[in-house]
């Protein structure tokens, strides 16, 4: 028999046989799948493959791989964009070939917010801002400042809640003199079928998770199918992050809003206390897509910081950093500030 590495339909982790049930486990969500299924999910997976096959192999032929040789960061454009340096560092990149078909993404959100809009953006935080390195707001500098689309794994995924609750309602009266208080206690069960649509996860360790929470949300109704003209001008990240490595924090979010939507339906009790939950995740369906953000680092004083603006939405954020000598100015200018308050109460006294 030839042996095949099954992959977990629900979270694309390797299976393990589990000998005991016959059939196979997955240690990373717990899913059990019977032969036949793992073989039918893997025949409908390698259907799905044979249709895709024409655009990822159109994508392969069209796209441009380049490589940093300072940090390692592969950058992805079309073939009439030119990439010198990486976003990441500024470093020089070097053209290395193709990326390969599986790469491609599913869906895109355009970008929305031009160059110019940008660039504007960005001179309204640093006006805002009075301790900026001398360097930080030049033409030189705002030539980092490049659209890139970060890979995102965005997740559909179904799941079957089960809790159980011991719940009380609690009555007091007064009768006479005499107070009554009367308590009713239920078993409480519940069950349900959840669907959740668009949970989303970066997929690129390279941008701080930080920086792209601060400028969501994006709006995925505007999200469309991925057309390699799309990437015309701007850069692409390849993912370095896979759908198996971002299930735990998908899982985490599908489990905690489905505990939260089954306890929200325990009404018309005084209190509530869970004795038993299970949230089983299925049938997760993954999409990978590109989100535009406009990107900026800068290097100073051996610290790198980041300035990212969201592409659609406009929204920015990032970390602005100090110029210390500026910085001290103020500082001493304080210090003598305080000092000749001091000499002027005296004085006034
Ligand atoms: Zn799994
Ligand atoms: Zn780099």
């Amino acid at each position: 028999m030839d042996e095949i590495q099954y992959k977990c339909p629900n979270c694309n982790a390797d299976l393990r046989f589990n000998p005991k049930k016959q059939g196979f486990s997955c240690e990373f969500c717990d899913s059990f799948f019977t032969v036949e299924e793992c073989k039918s999910a893997n025949e409908q997976r390698l259907e799905e493959e044979k249709q895709q096959a024409p655009a990822h192999a159109e994508f392969a032929e069209e796209n441009r791989l380049f490589v940093c040789q300072s940090c390692g960061a592969e950058l992805i454009t079309d073939s009439q964009t030119a990439a010198t340096e990486c976003v990441y560092c500024h470093n020089p990149v070097i053209l290395n070939g193709r990326l390969s078909g599986e790469y491609r993404p599913a869906k895109i959100i355009p970008f929305k917010i031009s160059h110019e809009q940008a660039i504007e953006t960005f001179n309204q935080w640093c006006d805002k801002r009075k301790f900026l390195p001398k360097d930080f707001q030049t033409e030189r500098q705002l030539t980092h400042l490049q659209g890139v689309y970060v890979p995102f794994w965005v997740a559909d995924c179904h799941v079957h809640g089960r809790m159980q609750a011991e719940c009380h309602q609690i009555r007091r009266w007064t009768s006479g003199n005499t107070e009554y208080k009367q308590v009713k206690e239920f078993s409480v069960f519940r069950e349900a079928e959840l669907d959740f649509e668009g949970i989303p996860a970066d997929g690129q360790s390279k941008v701080p998770d930080d920086l792209m929470e601060a400028i969501e949300p994006f709006d995925y109704r505007e999200t469309v199918s991925f057309e390699m003209a799309y990437l015309s001008g701007f850069l692409s990240d390849k993912y370095d992050v896979n759908k198996a490595q971002v299930f735990p924090r998908v899982r985490n979010r599908a489990v905690n809003g489905s505990d939260q939507m089954l306890r929200s339906s325990m009404t018309g009790y005084d209190s509530v206390r869970v004795t038993d939950s299970t949230m089983n995740i299925l049938r997760t369906k993954w999409q990978y897509m590109l989100l535009p953000v406009w990107f900026m680092s800068y290097l100073y004083e051996g610290k790198q910081y980041h300035f990212a603006i969201n592409g659609q939405t406009g929204k920015q954020a990032g970390t602005p950093p100090l110029n210390q000598k500026k910085l001290s100015l103020l500082c001493s200018g304080i210090a003598v500030g305080v000092t000749l308050l001091g000499l002027l109460g005296g004085f006034l006294l």
